[in-house]
């Protein structure tokens, strides 16, 4: 057993909590890591709040980075003292974990999000009682997390790992959502509806890919405004403006290309009508559960359609060490939007980002 402090939601919508509790050592395909920073995701909000509905009391937190401690019998492409970032879990056997699509793994949704592995069991305890932990893999809002095997990444030493933890998560999301499922040529345009922080990473991604016209939409000036800062090359503020007009006006014929990142069913449906013949749509943004949207078959056809996207269609253990080499080569400069809380002001960090929108990634830091 490994003491650590975990944030504990208990209940729905409730502030994080501080708690002592205990980790069991690492079964053959577990990895006990000390974490040294994680990012918040709306994700994590999201199931806080319910919206996402996981059984509570449980350890949130999936954007985890931190050095390896320990790792079980059958670990072999991490050691301890490596320095990783986590990502979600996969089951390494069915045929897309195969074909190198794990967040369309048979077994995602049991290993990461229902905080039990897949035996039912969780790795953590609070005062004896069994604690839902391994949320994506890791339950990062912990100073330690023991992790499933297949979601820890090696990276290299010499990154600054407290700034590391989001590429598991928002950065691999917003970048492999253009280049890997959408994969738009040089020379064409894009819409990305949401520039939070994966609305921000597609904007990176599609200025890599060569994309021509970038078009922003958002409702916070502040955030259009970083978007032009990373190479969007148009905005549009969704507050006050027609969006499927101007991107229209910016685009001549439509965008070819569009990725949703809001989950605002308004939005999802601007992100089809905006499209070209042929366009492609990625709807990455969680919508509320259960809910219908309209289409006009107007906008359809004619070589067009939407995709729902998870992770970025990335295999992570490879996309996560690109996507840490394109920031070191400043071609991913997402610290622009960062910023570091201690891990105690979780619950501001939260206010600050999910409630205010003032901070675009928090960064709690462990130690
Ligand atoms: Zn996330
Ligand atoms: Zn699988």
């Amino acid at each position: 057993m490994v003491q650590a402090t975990a944030a504990v939601v208990w209940e729905p919508g409730g502030d994080f909590i501080m708690e002592d509790i205990e980790l069991e050592a690492p079964r053959p395909d577990e990895v006990l890591v000390r974490n040294v920073a994680s990012g918040i995701c709306h994700t994590d909000v999201a199931v806080r709040n319910q919206d996402i509905k996981l059984p509570l009391p449980i350890i949130l937190g999936h954007e985890g980075s931190g050095i390896v401690e320990t790792v079980g019998s059958a670990i072999s492409h991490v050691k301890p003292g490596d320095h990783v970032v986590m990502s979600g879990d996969s089951c390494g056997h069915c045929r897309h974990c195969h074909d190198g699509q794990p967040s369309y793994c048979d077994e995602f949704v049991e290993r990461n999000l229902s905080g039990a592995r897949i035996d039912g069991t969780t790795p953590a305890r609070h005062n004896g009682n069994p604690l839902l932990a391994l949320f994506n893999g890791q339950s990062s809002f912990a100073t330690h997390s023991l992790a499933a095997g297949r979601s820890v990444i090696k990276i290299e030493d010499d990154l600054p790992l407290e700034l590391m933890g989001p590429l598991g998560c928002g950065l691999t999301t917003g970048v492999g959502t253009v280049m890997n499922a959408l994969k738009p040529p040089a020379g064409s345009s894009i819409a990305i509806f949401g520039v939070g922080t994966v609305g921000l990473a597609a904007v990176m991604g599609a200025r890599l890919c060569g994309c021509a016209r970038i078009i922003a939409i958002d409702t916070k000036p502040a955030r259009l405004e970083m978007a032009l800062e990373l190479g969007a090359t148009h905005v549009v503020n969704a507050a006050t403006d027609n969006v499927v007009e101007q991107i229209y006006a910016s685009t001549d014929r439509g965008a070819d290309f569009s990725v949703e990142c809001s989950g605002v069913p308004v939005a999802v449906r601007n992100a089809v009508d905006c499209l070209a013949r042929p366009g492609w749509a990625a709807q990455v943004g969680a919508t509320p559960g259960g809910i219908e949207i309209p289409f006009s078959m107007d906008r359809m056809g004619f070589g067009r359609g939407i995709k729902g996207v998870v992770l970025g269609d990335a295999a992570t253990q490879t996309f996560v060490p690109y996507l840490a080499e394109l920031w070191r080569s400043g071609r991913l400069p997402y610290e622009k939007f960062v910023k570091y809380y201690d891990f105690a002001d979780i619950n501001q960090a939260v206010h600050d980002s999910a409630v205010t929108g003032e901070v675009i990634k928090p960064i709690l830091r462990m130690s």
